[in-house]
Formats: C-alpha cells, structure tokens, sequence
C-alpha cells in the first residue's frame, strides 16, 4: 500500500474511532454530527488542495511549487522534484543549443537551413552577408524568393548536389565569388553551406595571368633566337654577318636568363622563412654598394649623390635588402635620361630608418603608380626591355619589404622624376650616436 492509501485509511479509521468513542460517550447525534463535520472539513481540504494543485500544473514554475502539511505535503514534494529534473534538463538541452549556435557562428562557413517546402529556417550571421539576408525578417520566407538568381534557382531544385555551385557577384559590393553546397539531410530539408572563396578564385585567376605572362616574355627572345639560329643554319652569310647575329642572339638568352633569375629569387622570397629580424645590416656597406653599382651602371651619363647617416642602423636579411634596394637604384639609372641627378639616401626620421632614391628621369602617371610592383607591369615597355628589365624587379622589392614590414612609398611626377622611399618598421630601425663602431 502506498503512503497516500496508508494515510488515507488512518485518517479515516481515526474520525470513524472518535466519532465511535462520541457515539458511546454522548449519544448517537454526537458522534454522527461529529463525522458528518470532520469529513466535510476534510473533503474541503481536499477540494482547496486539488485546486492549488490544480493551478501549478497549469503553469509549473521552479520555486513556486507550494507546500503543505502531511500527505498533500507529501505530493507538493514529489511536485517540486520533478520540475527540478524536468528544469535541469531543459537548462542543459538550452546550453548544449546555445553552445552549437554559438560554434555555427563561429564558422567562416555561411550555414542555412530550409525545412521541406524550402522556407528559411535559421540561418547564421555568415550566411546573411554572403546572401544578403535579415535572419530575423526573412525566416519562414521561401528561399527562392529572397535569391532569385536564376543559377541558384536551377541548382536547388534540379536536386544535383554533387558539385557546389559558384555564384559571382555576391555581397555588399557585388564584387564577392560565394560556393555554395546544398546538403540534403532529414525528412526533405537542406542545409546550405557557403563560403567566400573570393581570395582562392583571385590567386587561381593570378596564377593563370602569371603562367601566360612568363610564357610571353619568354616567346618573345626565344623566336628571335630561333630565327638567328634558322638564317645561320639555312642561308650562307658572311663571317661579319654571323658575329653581329651571335651578339644578338647573346642579348636574348640573356634576356630569357634574366627573367628567369627573377622569377627564381620570387620563387625562393616567397617558400624562404621569415628574414632574421636581430641580425644586424652592414649599412655603411650596403650603401657603398648601391652607389658603385649605380655609377658602373650609368657609366657617367648621371649625376650620382649619395647622402648616409653614420647613425642608421637596420635590421633583416642584407643579401635580400641589397637586392630590393639595388632594383630601385637601377631603375633610377634606368629610367633617368642622359645628364638627369640621381640621389640615394639613408636616413633616420622618427624611429624609422628611411631609404630613399630621387631621379629626375621620366616619372610615373599616378594611375601606374598602385600597379607598379604587380609582376610583369610595365609603364613604359620599350624603355625596360631596351635597358635590360624584366618587369619583376618591383615585384621582388615589394617581396622583400613585406618579409621586413617595411612600406614602400612613391612620389612621381611625369617628366620631372620620382621618389622611391623605403621606410623601415621602428623595430628594425635604429640609430647609434657613437658612429666610431660603425662602418659608414
Ligand atoms: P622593369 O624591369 O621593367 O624595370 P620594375 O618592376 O623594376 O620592372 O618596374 C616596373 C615599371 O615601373 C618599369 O617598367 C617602369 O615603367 C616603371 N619604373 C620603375 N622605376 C621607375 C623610375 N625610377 N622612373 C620611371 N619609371 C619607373
């Protein structure tokens, strides 16, 4: 027998012997009177009970559970048990939801899901920029009418989802490429993952230009050559002929060779580790080089300064720096006519070691400007190949200062010449007021 029937039957059993005890003591009317009362205020208490029962399993609430005494307090007790569990567990189901909410937030993935009739269920932040969504307004909202491009309309409802599908001209500024793979799962619905694959297209578009340009520049020499060697083989020429068709066809594999060494140094900046960043560069050196390379270069046809700041002090890989640096010395000598002033200076402005060339050659339209350290870009093509140039030497500039953090800044005037500076990252940057240690 269970507690509510072992308390129920003593109750009673104690009215019935009282009223029995009345009945023997004070006459019948007594111990009826007395039954007929106590089990009226009894089956009321009940009543009240059921009622307040009633009432907290219409909208049971932690702590608000009532008490009692004996056996309704009995019931209240278990009441209170069971919402406590009951409680428990929805706490954790809402942390382990809140938790997996919070991880598809997280992702660089746009997730999306659609119930059978392919009405936006929820989707997370990610997948409303890159569909340029409101989760909020647009749930419950049929898919294809809020994206009506008609490549993801036909995707979504052919049912092939084996390849994901790329959608062009996406987001904010209409200038994104989005993935998008539909995954069917459930009963009917479809969870839509999109990524930004903007970054990957671009890099593989990159790839494609750099593989055509390398092959231009290359075609070129090598179709000269080739018809040097084809007249040498096939026609017969005089002695002086085949010397002057030998010096040219010199110039082109030279030429090949150059390009070649560019795109090699490129190759090795990009897959070499990071430049030691305490190794400490010969400045003093480094800019002796620079100046006798840009005097052998221009042969007397310049005028050639040179400005150092015994103090100047930098750091970073010196074979890298005394390429980068010397490809604007050569430009300058390059692109700087007859007679023109070339000035190559180091100094140290506000923590930072700064380099800087000057010409007063051809200048630079500031809408080349930006693209100049692109590989292969040229402002002028005649006058690079016609002086040696390979169209990488910005590239490889750029290269080496970003391995340096270092910025490259350009100020240029067409026909009246340019300025390619070079600042140094205050932590590669130093100055030494005792020049004595340093060799300048
Ligand atoms: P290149 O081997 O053709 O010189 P770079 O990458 O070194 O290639 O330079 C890219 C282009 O920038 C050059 O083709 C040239 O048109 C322009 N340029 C670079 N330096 C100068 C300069 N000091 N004055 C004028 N034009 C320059």
């Amino acid at each position: 027998m269970n507690v509510i029937w072992a308390r129920s039957v003593a109750i009673l059993v104690s009215l019935i012997a009282i009223a029995a005890g009345l009945y023997a003591a004070a006459g019948a009317i007594t111990g009826l009177l007395f039954l007929s009362v106590s089990l009226l205020l009894l089956l009321s208490y009940y009543l009240f009970q059921i009622n307040r029962l009633w009432r907290v399993l219409d909208a049971p609430a932690y702590g608000e559970i009532p008490s009692a005494l004996g056996l309704w307090g009995e019931v209240y007790y278990r009441l209170h048990r069971l919402v406590k569990r009951w409680r428990t567990q929805v706490l954790s189901v809402e942390q382990q939801h809140t938790r997996f909410i919070q991880a598809i937030q997280a992702s660089p993935y746009g997730v999306l899901m659609l119930d059978d009739a392919d009405q936006i269920e929820w989707c997370n932040d990610v997948a409303e920029q890159h569909f340029g969504l409101n989760a909020k307004r647009d749930v419950r909202q049929r898919i294809t009418h809020l994206i009506r491009r008609p490549e993801f309309v036909h995707y979504l409802t052919r049912e092939r989802y084996d390849e994901p599908l790329v959608m062009r001209d996406m987001g904010e500024h209409k200038r994104n490429i989005t993935s998008v793979q539909i995954l069917p799962y459930g009963e009917n619905r479809k969870l839509v993952l999109t990524q930004d694959i903007t970054k990957v297209e671009n890099t593989e578009a990159m790839r494609r230009d750099f593989v055509a340009n390398v092959s231009h520049e290359l075609k070129t020499p090598l179709t000269v050559l080739t018809g040097f060697l084809e007249t040498v083989r096939d026609l017969p020429v005089s002695e002086e002929d085949r010397n002057r068709y030998i010096e040219l066809m010199l110039v082109q594999s030279m030429r090949m060779q150059h390009i070649v060494e560019d795109l090699l140094a490129l190759a090795k900046l990009e897959s070499d580790a990071q430049p030691p960043c305490h190794e400490r560069v010969n400045v003093g050196a480094l800019m002796a080089h620079l100046v006798h390379d840009a005097e052998a270069l221009s042969q007397d046809r310049h005028e050639i300064r040179s400005e150092i700041d015994p103090g100047v002090t930098v750091r970073g890989a010196e074979g890298e720096l005394l390429s980068a640096l010397g490809n604007l010395v050569s430009n300058a000598v390059r692109y700087t006519p007859e007679g023109g002033r070339i000035a190559i200076r180091m100094t140290y402005t506000d923590g930072h070691a700064v380099f800087s060339v000057s010409d007063t050659g051809l200048g630079i339209a500031p809408e080349h400007i930006p693209r100049l350290t692109e590989r292969f870009y040229r402002v002028d093509r005649s006058r690079s190949r016609d002086t040696g140039g390979t169209g990488l030497g910005l590239a490889i500039v750029k290269h080496v200062l970003s391995r340096h953090h270092a910025d490259l800044r350009v100020t240029s005037e067409v026909g009246r010449g340019s300025t390619f500076r070079i600042v140094f990252p205050v932590d590669r940057s130093g100055y030494e007021a005792d020049t004595s240690r340093h060799a300048a």
